[in-house]
């Protein structure tokens, strides 16, 4: 049987500063975690991330069901979409890029907004 943590797809968005603002939710490309290797997306500490960092949460099956600032992307999310047990509201997803141009953006990543 696979293990929880296989749900995730490894994207680092949820190492993104993320807000929510009223139906969005806006994940900032630019901004992340300290541990988190932007070129990599992955994380530098991750097998010791719940000791050596304070802010670092695991996703737990509750999360996965109720968590609003989980992009519909997160595999656990995907998951928890199939079993019929995601309650979180209907959101749009934006990715932005604080730092750079908006031109910037990476196409490979994701659709800039996302409905789900
Ligand atoms: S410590 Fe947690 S939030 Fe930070 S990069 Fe690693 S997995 Fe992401
Ligand atoms: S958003 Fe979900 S799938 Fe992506 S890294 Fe975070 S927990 Fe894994």
């Amino acid at each position: 049987m696979k293990g929880w943590e296989s749900h995730c797809k490894k994207c680092g968005l949820c190492c993104h500063e993320k807000v929510i603002v009223d139906n969005t939710l806006v994940i900032d490309l630019d901004t992340y975690c300290e541990h988190y290797d932007v070129k990599t997306k992955t994380c530098k500490i991750y097998a010791t991330r719940f000791i050596d960092s304070v802010r670092c949460k695991k996703v737990t099956l509750a999360k996965a069901m109720f968590a609003p600032y989980l992009p519909p992307t997160c595999g656990y999310v995907e998951w928890a979409k199939l079993k019929h047990i995601r309650f979180a509201s209907l959101r749009i997803l934006r990715l932005i890029h604080s730092k750079t141009p908006s031109n910037a953006d990476d196409p490979d990543i994701f659709l800039d907004q996302y409905f789900y």
